[in-house]
Protein backbone atom coordinates (compact mmCIF):
# COMPACT_ATOMS: atom_id res chain seq x y z
CA UNK A 1 0.00 0.00 0.00
CA UNK A 2 1.06 3.50 -0.85
CA UNK A 3 1.72 6.13 1.88
CA UNK A 4 -1.75 7.48 0.22
CA UNK A 5 -3.60 4.46 0.85
CA UNK A 6 -2.67 4.10 3.99
CA UNK A 7 -3.41 7.68 5.06
CA UNK A 8 -6.83 7.20 3.26
CA UNK A 9 -7.61 4.25 4.96
CA UNK A 10 -6.38 5.80 8.33
CA UNK A 11 -9.06 8.73 8.12
CA UNK A 12 -11.39 6.53 7.06
CA UNK A 13 -11.22 4.40 10.34
CA UNK A 14 -10.02 7.99 12.44
CA UNK A 15 -13.74 9.31 11.25
CA UNK A 16 -15.47 5.66 12.29
CA UNK A 17 -13.81 5.86 15.54
CA UNK A 18 -14.87 9.82 16.02
CA UNK A 19 -18.52 8.36 15.09
CA UNK A 20 -18.77 6.24 18.34
CA UNK A 21 -17.25 8.59 20.67
CA UNK A 22 -19.55 11.48 19.30
CA UNK A 23 -22.67 9.03 20.02
CA UNK A 24 -20.82 7.47 23.75
CA UNK A 25 -20.40 11.07 24.84
CA UNK A 26 -24.11 11.92 23.71
CA UNK A 27 -25.26 8.84 25.53
CA UNK A 28 -23.29 9.95 28.70
CA UNK A 29 -23.92 13.55 28.68
CA UNK A 30 -27.87 12.28 28.44
CA UNK A 31 -27.42 9.98 31.28
CA UNK A 32 -25.46 12.17 33.52
CA UNK A 33 -28.18 15.54 32.88
CA UNK A 34 -31.72 14.49 31.68
CA UNK A 35 -32.51 10.71 31.24
CA UNK A 36 -34.84 9.45 33.50
CA UNK A 37 -33.73 6.61 35.65
CA UNK A 38 -35.69 4.09 34.57
CA UNK A 39 -34.31 3.68 31.35
CA UNK A 40 -30.69 2.96 32.59
CA UNK A 41 -30.30 -0.54 32.59
CA UNK A 42 -31.04 -0.11 28.64
CA UNK A 43 -29.68 2.43 28.08
CA UNK A 44 -26.26 0.98 29.77
CA UNK A 45 -26.35 -2.09 27.85
CA UNK A 46 -26.73 -0.40 24.54
CA UNK A 47 -23.77 2.27 25.84
CA UNK A 48 -21.73 -0.59 26.80
CA UNK A 49 -22.20 -2.62 23.49
CA UNK A 50 -21.46 0.44 21.53
CA UNK A 51 -18.26 0.88 23.66
CA UNK A 52 -17.17 -3.11 22.69
CA UNK A 53 -18.17 -1.73 18.82
CA UNK A 54 -15.47 0.90 19.36
CA UNK A 55 -12.89 -1.10 21.40
CA UNK A 56 -12.42 -3.88 18.52
CA UNK A 57 -12.13 -1.34 15.87
CA UNK A 58 -8.83 0.34 17.95
CA UNK A 59 -7.65 -3.09 18.43
CA UNK A 60 -8.07 -4.50 15.06
CA UNK A 61 -5.46 -6.27 13.38
CA UNK A 62 -6.08 -3.94 10.64
CA UNK A 63 -5.76 -0.94 12.90
CA UNK A 64 -2.60 -1.91 14.21
CA UNK A 65 -1.00 -2.82 11.27
CA UNK A 66 -1.96 0.40 10.07
CA UNK A 67 -0.56 2.16 13.15
CA UNK A 68 2.85 0.64 13.13
CA UNK A 69 3.07 0.94 9.57
CA UNK A 70 2.06 4.97 9.51
CA UNK A 71 4.90 5.20 12.34
CA UNK A 72 7.44 4.53 9.81
CA UNK A 73 6.62 6.36 7.38
CA UNK A 74 7.51 10.88 7.04
CA UNK A 75 4.44 12.67 7.49
CA UNK A 76 3.19 15.69 7.97
CA UNK A 77 4.40 17.48 11.55
CA UNK A 78 0.53 17.43 12.68
CA UNK A 79 -0.41 13.79 11.40
CA UNK A 80 3.55 12.08 12.72
CA UNK A 81 2.37 13.43 16.36
CA UNK A 82 -1.15 12.20 16.37
CA UNK A 83 0.18 8.65 14.65
CA UNK A 84 3.04 9.07 17.66
CA UNK A 85 0.37 9.66 20.74
CA UNK A 86 -1.98 6.76 19.72
CA UNK A 87 0.81 4.16 19.15
CA UNK A 88 2.67 5.68 22.44
CA UNK A 89 -1.14 4.10 24.09
CA UNK A 90 -0.94 0.99 22.19
CA UNK A 91 2.45 0.13 23.01
CA UNK A 92 1.38 0.67 26.52
CA UNK A 93 -1.02 -2.25 26.08
CA UNK A 94 -0.34 -4.39 23.61
CA UNK A 95 1.93 -6.60 25.78
CA UNK A 96 -0.47 -7.14 28.63
CA UNK A 97 -2.11 -10.42 28.60
CA UNK A 98 -5.95 -10.93 28.40
CA UNK A 99 -6.43 -12.24 31.57
CA UNK A 100 -3.98 -9.74 33.82
CA UNK A 101 -6.07 -6.91 31.74
CA UNK A 102 -9.39 -8.87 33.45
CA UNK A 103 -8.31 -9.28 36.41
CA UNK A 104 -7.08 -5.60 37.15
CA UNK A 105 -10.08 -4.24 35.51
CA UNK A 106 -12.23 -6.56 37.93
CA UNK A 107 -10.09 -5.42 40.64
CA UNK A 108 -10.68 -1.50 40.35
CA UNK A 109 -14.40 -2.37 39.97
CA UNK A 110 -13.86 -4.15 43.80
CA UNK A 111 -12.16 -1.47 45.04
CA UNK A 112 -14.30 0.81 44.09
CA UNK A 113 -17.07 -0.55 46.04
CA UNK A 114 -15.26 -1.27 48.75
CA UNK A 115 -13.76 2.26 49.00
CA UNK A 116 -17.53 3.64 48.77
CA UNK A 117 -18.35 1.64 52.08
CA UNK A 118 -15.33 2.15 53.81
CA UNK A 119 -15.35 6.08 53.15
CA UNK A 120 -19.17 5.76 54.73
CA UNK A 121 -17.99 3.89 57.55
CA UNK A 122 -14.88 6.29 58.13
CA UNK A 123 -12.93 2.90 58.27
CA UNK A 124 -9.99 2.50 56.44
CA UNK A 125 -9.52 -1.10 57.60
CA UNK A 126 -11.55 -3.02 54.61
CA UNK A 127 -9.75 -0.71 52.18
CA UNK A 128 -6.32 -1.94 53.39
CA UNK A 129 -5.98 -4.53 51.48
CA UNK A 130 -7.11 -3.54 48.44
CA UNK A 131 -4.98 -0.64 48.13
CA UNK A 132 -2.19 -2.84 48.60
CA UNK A 133 -3.45 -4.92 45.94
CA UNK A 134 -4.08 -2.13 43.73
CA UNK A 135 -0.51 -0.89 43.76
CA UNK A 136 0.83 -4.89 43.45
CA UNK A 137 -1.51 -5.13 39.85
CA UNK A 138 -0.19 -1.64 38.65
CA UNK A 139 3.07 -2.51 38.88
CA UNK A 140 2.42 -5.65 37.23
CA UNK A 141 0.71 -4.21 34.65
CA UNK A 142 3.30 -1.91 33.81
CA UNK A 143 6.02 -4.81 33.78
CA UNK A 144 5.10 -5.86 30.25
CA UNK A 145 5.63 -2.46 28.61
CA UNK A 146 8.95 -1.94 27.00
CA UNK A 147 10.17 0.72 29.41
CA UNK A 148 12.79 0.50 32.27
CA UNK A 149 12.28 3.38 34.03
CA UNK A 150 10.61 2.71 37.53
CA UNK A 151 7.00 2.53 38.20
CA UNK A 152 5.66 5.95 39.09
CA UNK A 153 7.69 7.80 36.73
CA UNK A 154 5.78 5.85 34.13
CA UNK A 155 2.38 6.70 35.72
CA UNK A 156 3.47 10.25 36.36
CA UNK A 157 4.53 10.66 32.10
CA UNK A 158 1.10 8.54 31.42
CA UNK A 159 -0.70 11.18 32.87
CA UNK A 160 1.57 14.41 32.03
CA UNK A 161 3.35 13.92 28.79
CA UNK A 162 7.22 15.01 29.40
CA UNK A 163 6.89 16.17 32.78
CA UNK A 164 9.01 13.76 35.01
CA UNK A 165 9.35 13.08 38.73
CA UNK A 166 12.21 15.75 38.60
CA UNK A 167 9.82 18.18 37.61
CA UNK A 168 7.68 17.60 39.90
CA UNK A 169 9.90 17.15 43.16
CA UNK A 170 11.00 20.61 42.34
CA UNK A 171 7.30 21.98 41.95
CA UNK A 172 6.64 20.74 45.29
CA UNK A 173 9.20 21.58 46.87
CA UNK A 174 8.97 25.23 46.27
CA UNK A 175 5.25 24.78 47.24
CA UNK A 176 6.86 23.67 50.62
CA UNK A 177 9.31 25.77 51.35
CA UNK A 178 7.34 29.01 50.12
CA UNK A 179 3.60 28.42 50.52
CA UNK A 180 3.65 26.29 53.82
CA UNK A 181 4.63 28.84 56.22
CA UNK A 182 2.91 31.68 54.06
CA UNK A 183 -0.48 30.08 54.61
CA UNK A 184 0.70 29.77 58.33
CA UNK A 185 0.72 33.53 58.63
CA UNK A 186 -2.69 33.79 57.24
CA UNK A 187 -3.84 31.24 59.23
CA UNK A 188 -2.43 32.71 62.54
CA UNK A 189 -4.44 36.23 61.62
CA UNK A 190 -7.67 33.84 62.45
CA UNK A 191 -9.91 35.96 60.04
CA UNK A 192 -13.61 33.82 60.14
CA UNK A 193 -15.47 33.33 57.13
CA UNK A 194 -18.02 35.65 55.97
CA UNK A 195 -21.59 34.69 57.05
CA UNK A 196 -22.83 35.83 53.94
CA UNK A 197 -21.46 33.21 51.48
CA UNK A 198 -23.65 30.60 53.26
CA UNK A 199 -26.84 32.99 52.83
CA UNK A 200 -29.79 31.44 51.11
CA UNK A 201 -30.21 32.05 47.16
CA UNK A 202 -32.88 30.78 45.46
CA UNK A 203 -31.68 28.70 42.83
CA UNK A 204 -33.64 31.22 40.33
CA UNK A 205 -31.60 34.21 41.15
CA UNK A 206 -28.66 31.84 40.99
CA UNK A 207 -29.75 31.00 36.79
CA UNK A 208 -29.43 34.63 36.42
CA UNK A 209 -25.93 35.12 37.67
CA UNK A 210 -24.86 32.08 35.41
CA UNK A 211 -26.25 34.06 32.46
CA UNK A 212 -24.53 37.03 33.29
CA UNK A 213 -21.71 34.83 33.65
CA UNK A 214 -22.19 32.79 30.03
CA UNK A 215 -22.53 36.72 28.43
CA UNK A 216 -19.56 38.35 29.89
CA UNK A 217 -17.19 35.08 29.33
CA UNK A 218 -18.30 34.73 25.44
CA UNK A 219 -19.89 31.27 26.22
CA UNK A 220 -21.96 31.45 22.98
CA UNK A 221 -25.67 29.25 23.54
CA UNK A 222 -24.86 28.44 19.50
CA UNK A 223 -21.68 26.05 20.76
CA UNK A 224 -22.84 25.81 24.28
CA UNK A 225 -24.84 24.55 26.59
CA UNK A 226 -26.06 24.56 30.74
CA UNK A 227 -27.12 21.68 31.81
CA UNK A 228 -27.70 20.11 35.79
CA UNK A 229 -26.08 17.24 37.06
CA UNK A 230 -24.92 15.77 40.25
CA UNK A 231 -20.95 16.92 39.99
CA UNK A 232 -20.25 19.74 37.14
CA UNK A 233 -18.77 18.22 34.22
CA UNK A 234 -17.79 19.51 30.72
CA UNK A 235 -18.10 17.70 27.69
CA UNK A 236 -16.52 17.72 24.15
CA UNK A 237 -18.93 16.81 21.45
CA UNK A 238 -17.13 18.90 18.69
CA UNK A 239 -15.50 22.29 18.03
CA UNK A 240 -18.64 24.24 17.59
CA UNK A 241 -20.45 21.81 20.53
CA UNK A 242 -18.92 22.19 23.70
CA UNK A 243 -21.49 21.80 26.66
CA UNK A 244 -21.06 22.23 30.38
CA UNK A 245 -23.10 21.79 33.69
CA UNK A 246 -23.35 23.00 37.06
CA UNK A 247 -24.94 22.37 40.18
CA UNK A 248 -27.27 24.66 42.31
CA UNK A 249 -26.71 24.64 46.21
CA UNK A 250 -28.95 26.76 47.88
CA UNK A 251 -27.23 27.66 51.25
CA UNK A 252 -23.63 28.02 48.93
CA UNK A 253 -24.03 29.78 45.47
CA UNK A 254 -20.95 30.49 44.84
CA UNK A 255 -20.29 27.04 44.37
CA UNK A 256 -22.31 27.22 41.20
CA UNK A 257 -20.04 30.24 39.75
CA UNK A 258 -17.14 28.97 40.16
CA UNK A 259 -17.85 25.49 39.19
CA UNK A 260 -19.47 27.19 35.92
CA UNK A 261 -16.15 29.67 35.52
CA UNK A 262 -13.93 26.50 35.97
CA UNK A 263 -16.07 23.88 32.90
CA UNK A 264 -16.54 26.85 30.27
CA UNK A 265 -12.49 27.25 30.55
CA UNK A 266 -12.70 23.49 29.30
CA UNK A 267 -15.38 24.22 27.29
CA UNK A 268 -13.36 27.53 25.79
CA UNK A 269 -9.92 25.09 24.82
CA UNK A 270 -11.96 22.58 22.85
CA UNK A 271 -13.86 25.22 21.03
CA UNK A 272 -11.35 27.17 20.04
CA UNK A 273 -9.29 24.01 18.52
CA UNK A 274 -8.57 24.74 15.07
CA UNK A 275 -11.12 23.36 12.76
CA UNK A 276 -8.60 21.75 10.88
CA UNK A 277 -8.53 19.55 12.86
CA UNK A 278 -12.30 18.53 13.31
CA UNK A 279 -12.89 14.41 13.87
CA UNK A 280 -9.51 13.94 14.62
CA UNK A 281 -7.65 12.46 17.65
CA UNK A 282 -5.32 15.71 17.91
CA UNK A 283 -8.24 17.78 18.57
CA UNK A 284 -9.15 16.26 22.17
CA UNK A 285 -5.15 14.86 22.48
CA UNK A 286 -4.40 17.74 25.42
CA UNK A 287 -2.93 16.77 28.45
CA UNK A 288 -4.98 16.68 32.26
CA UNK A 289 -2.18 19.91 33.14
CA UNK A 290 -2.67 21.36 30.26
CA UNK A 291 -6.86 21.14 30.46
CA UNK A 292 -6.77 22.08 33.68
CA UNK A 293 -4.52 25.00 33.04
CA UNK A 294 -7.18 26.71 30.89
CA UNK A 295 -10.14 26.03 33.38
CA UNK A 296 -7.76 27.24 36.42
CA UNK A 297 -6.94 30.28 34.58
CA UNK A 298 -11.06 31.01 34.00
CA UNK A 299 -11.81 29.43 37.42
CA UNK A 300 -8.84 31.88 39.66
CA UNK A 301 -7.29 34.15 37.78
CA UNK A 302 -9.67 35.71 36.10
CA UNK A 303 -13.09 34.02 38.16
CA UNK A 304 -11.57 35.60 41.47
CA UNK A 305 -10.03 38.47 40.52
CA UNK A 306 -11.09 41.94 41.25
CA UNK A 307 -10.40 43.49 37.96
CA UNK A 308 -13.56 40.47 36.48
CA UNK A 309 -15.29 41.53 39.71
CA UNK A 310 -15.68 45.16 39.37
CA UNK A 311 -17.26 44.53 35.96
CA UNK A 312 -19.91 42.51 36.94
CA UNK A 313 -20.61 42.87 40.59
CA UNK A 314 -23.49 45.50 40.37
CA UNK A 315 -25.11 43.51 37.78
CA UNK A 316 -24.76 40.25 40.09
CA UNK A 317 -26.23 42.10 43.26
CA UNK A 318 -28.75 43.41 41.45
CA UNK A 319 -30.23 40.06 41.31
CA UNK A 320 -28.92 38.46 43.99
CA UNK A 321 -30.27 39.79 46.96
CA UNK A 322 -28.23 38.36 49.69
CA UNK A 323 -25.59 40.25 48.68
CA UNK A 324 -27.47 43.58 49.23
CA UNK A 325 -25.00 44.34 51.95
CA UNK A 326 -21.89 43.30 50.64
CA UNK A 327 -19.58 45.57 49.45
CA UNK A 328 -17.04 44.30 46.55
CA UNK A 329 -14.07 44.48 48.78
CA UNK A 330 -15.85 41.88 51.16
CA UNK A 331 -16.85 39.87 47.66
CA UNK A 332 -13.94 39.85 46.94
CA UNK A 333 -12.38 38.62 50.16
CA UNK A 334 -14.99 36.09 50.57
CA UNK A 335 -14.14 34.43 47.38
CA UNK A 336 -10.82 34.04 48.57
CA UNK A 337 -10.84 33.06 52.00
CA UNK A 338 -8.28 30.95 52.83
CA UNK A 339 -10.02 28.09 55.17
CA UNK A 340 -8.31 25.25 57.42
CA UNK A 341 -9.84 22.47 55.17
CA UNK A 342 -9.81 18.62 55.40
CA UNK A 343 -11.50 18.15 52.12
CA UNK A 344 -9.76 18.75 48.59
CA UNK A 345 -12.62 19.61 46.30
CA UNK A 346 -13.84 22.33 49.14
CA UNK A 347 -10.09 23.39 49.09
CA UNK A 348 -9.25 27.00 48.27
CA UNK A 349 -6.99 28.31 45.78
CA UNK A 350 -4.52 28.49 48.05
CA UNK A 351 -4.32 25.27 50.06
CA UNK A 352 -5.56 23.42 47.03
CA UNK A 353 -1.69 22.55 45.90
CA UNK A 354 -0.98 21.66 49.18
CA UNK A 355 -3.71 18.82 49.10
CA UNK A 356 -2.16 17.73 46.39
CA UNK A 357 1.55 18.06 47.74
CA UNK A 358 0.40 15.18 49.86
CA UNK A 359 -1.04 12.71 47.70
CA UNK A 360 2.02 13.40 45.73
CA UNK A 361 4.40 12.58 48.27
CA UNK A 362 2.39 9.18 49.34
CA UNK A 363 1.87 7.97 46.02
CA UNK A 364 5.74 8.36 45.31
CA UNK A 365 6.28 6.96 48.90
CA UNK A 366 4.26 3.95 48.07
CA UNK A 367 6.05 2.92 44.90
CA UNK A 368 9.48 3.70 46.27
CA UNK A 369 8.75 1.74 49.30
CA UNK A 370 8.99 4.48 51.60
CA UNK A 371 5.53 3.82 52.89
CA UNK A 372 3.29 0.63 52.95
CA UNK A 373 -0.36 0.57 53.12
CA UNK A 374 -0.42 -0.44 57.10
CA UNK A 375 -0.60 2.92 58.67
CA UNK A 376 -0.79 4.91 55.92
CA UNK A 377 -3.87 6.87 57.64
CA UNK A 378 -1.85 8.34 60.40
CA UNK A 379 0.83 8.93 57.54
CA UNK A 380 -1.75 10.73 55.97
CA UNK A 381 -3.09 12.84 58.96
CA UNK A 382 0.56 14.10 60.06
CA UNK A 383 1.17 15.43 56.49
CA UNK A 384 -2.43 17.36 57.05
CA UNK A 385 -1.59 18.59 60.54
CA UNK A 386 1.94 19.74 59.08
CA UNK A 387 1.20 21.07 56.01
CA UNK A 388 -2.49 22.36 56.12
CA UNK A 389 -2.76 22.87 59.88
CA UNK A 390 -5.45 20.58 60.47
CA UNK A 391 -5.37 16.36 61.31
CA UNK A 392 -8.80 14.83 59.77
CA UNK A 393 -11.73 13.54 63.10
CA UNK A 394 -11.74 10.20 60.81
CA UNK A 395 -10.29 8.92 58.14
CA UNK A 396 -13.60 9.36 55.83
CA UNK A 397 -12.50 12.90 55.88
CA UNK A 398 -8.57 11.78 55.64
CA UNK A 399 -7.65 9.18 53.24
CA UNK A 400 -10.70 8.36 51.88
CA UNK A 401 -12.28 10.89 50.75
CA UNK A 402 -11.08 10.57 47.11
CA UNK A 403 -12.16 8.01 44.55
CA UNK A 404 -9.04 7.90 42.20
CA UNK A 405 -6.88 5.36 43.97
CA UNK A 406 -10.07 2.44 44.05
CA UNK A 407 -9.60 3.00 40.54
CA UNK A 408 -5.69 2.33 40.18
CA UNK A 409 -5.04 6.06 38.90
CA UNK A 410 -1.84 6.58 40.54
CA UNK A 411 -0.06 9.91 39.20
CA UNK A 412 -3.19 11.17 38.23
CA UNK A 413 -3.53 13.76 41.82
CA UNK A 414 -0.22 15.70 40.82
CA UNK A 415 -2.03 17.06 37.25
CA UNK A 416 -4.26 19.13 39.23
CA UNK A 417 -1.83 21.13 40.92
CA UNK A 418 0.26 21.50 37.74
CA UNK A 419 -2.76 22.96 36.16
CA UNK A 420 -2.70 26.17 38.17
CA UNK A 421 0.82 26.55 38.25
CA UNK A 422 1.02 26.43 34.52
CA UNK A 423 -1.82 29.05 34.60
CA UNK A 424 0.39 31.56 36.47
CA UNK A 425 3.15 30.84 33.27
CA UNK A 426 0.42 31.86 30.84
CA UNK A 427 -0.99 34.59 32.42
CA UNK A 428 2.71 35.81 33.04
CA UNK A 429 2.73 35.75 29.13
CA UNK A 430 -0.60 36.98 28.43
CA UNK A 431 0.09 39.72 30.31
CA UNK A 432 3.17 40.99 28.34
CA UNK A 433 0.80 41.26 25.27
CA UNK A 434 -2.31 42.78 26.77
CA UNK A 435 -3.65 44.71 29.68
CA UNK A 436 -5.57 42.06 31.06
CA UNK A 437 -7.15 43.84 34.30
CA UNK A 438 -7.84 46.33 31.78
CA UNK A 439 -9.74 43.96 29.52
CA UNK A 440 -12.01 42.27 32.59
CA UNK A 441 -12.51 45.78 34.04
CA UNK A 442 -13.77 46.66 30.31
CA UNK A 443 -16.09 43.65 29.74
CA UNK A 444 -13.31 42.65 26.89
CA UNK A 445 -12.89 39.08 27.79
CA UNK A 446 -12.64 38.37 23.64
CA UNK A 447 -9.25 39.81 23.93
CA UNK A 448 -8.31 37.11 26.59
CA UNK A 449 -9.96 34.52 24.62
CA UNK A 450 -8.45 35.76 21.02
CA UNK A 451 -4.95 35.36 23.23
CA UNK A 452 -5.64 31.99 24.42
CA UNK A 453 -6.95 30.84 21.04
CA UNK A 454 -3.73 32.07 19.33
CA UNK A 455 -0.97 31.08 21.60
CA UNK A 456 -2.48 27.78 23.41
CA UNK A 457 -5.93 27.08 22.30
CA UNK A 458 -6.14 26.40 18.42
CA UNK A 459 -2.89 24.13 18.74
CA UNK A 460 -4.67 21.17 20.15
CA UNK A 461 -2.81 18.59 21.25
CA UNK A 462 -0.22 19.35 18.76
CA UNK A 463 2.26 19.81 20.98
CA UNK A 464 3.85 17.96 24.70
CA UNK A 465 3.29 20.85 27.30
CA UNK A 466 6.97 21.79 27.64
CA UNK A 467 7.15 22.25 23.98
CA UNK A 468 4.20 25.05 24.06
CA UNK A 469 5.09 26.59 27.11
CA UNK A 470 8.75 27.07 25.37
CA UNK A 471 7.60 28.10 22.17
CA UNK A 472 5.04 30.78 24.37
CA UNK A 473 6.51 31.46 27.22
CA UNK A 474 10.42 31.02 25.99
CA UNK A 475 11.27 28.13 29.11
CA UNK A 476 9.89 25.52 30.02
CA UNK A 477 7.74 24.64 32.78
CA UNK A 478 8.75 27.04 35.92
CA UNK A 479 6.93 26.58 38.86
CA UNK A 480 8.27 29.76 40.73
CA UNK A 481 5.85 32.21 38.75
CA UNK A 482 3.33 30.42 40.36
CA UNK A 483 4.50 30.58 43.77
CA UNK A 484 5.09 34.37 43.41
CA UNK A 485 1.31 34.74 41.92
CA UNK A 486 -0.13 33.14 44.83
CA UNK A 487 2.42 35.02 47.60
CA UNK A 488 1.58 38.40 45.75
CA UNK A 489 -2.29 38.04 45.55
CA UNK A 490 -2.85 36.53 49.63
CA UNK A 491 -0.30 39.03 50.36
CA UNK A 492 -2.41 42.03 49.05
CA UNK A 493 -5.91 40.16 50.27
CA UNK A 494 -4.70 39.77 53.69
CA UNK A 495 -2.27 42.51 54.19
CA UNK A 496 0.82 40.57 54.98
CA UNK A 497 4.67 41.73 54.04
CA UNK A 498 6.83 39.19 52.57
ZN1 LIG B 1 -11.35 20.71 35.48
Amino acid sequence: MSVESKKLKYNEISEKISAYRLALTTLNWDSSTIAPKKGASYRNKMAALLSGELFSIQTSDEYIALIDDLSKETLDDVTAREIRLIKNNLDKARYIPKEVFIEYAQLTRDAENVWEKARDDHDYEPFKPYLKKLIEMTKKVISYRKDDRPVYDQLIDDFETGITLADYDVFFKKLKEEIVPFLHKIIDKKIPEPTWLTRDVPIEQQRKVVDILMEYLNYDKESGYIGESAHPFSSHFSIHDNRVTVRYHQDMFTSSIFALIHEVGHATYNGQVDEDYQGRAIADSMTYGMHESQSRLYENMVGRSRAFWSSIYPKVQSVVDALHDVTLDDFILGINHVALSLIRIEADELTYPLHIMVRYEIEQGLFDGTYDVEGLDQVWSDKYEEYLGIRPPHNGLGILQDIHWSGGAFGYFPTYALGSAYSAQWMMAMQKDIDVDHCLENNDFRAVNEWLKQHVHRHGGVYEPNELLFAVTGENFNPQYYVDYLKDKYSKLYDINE
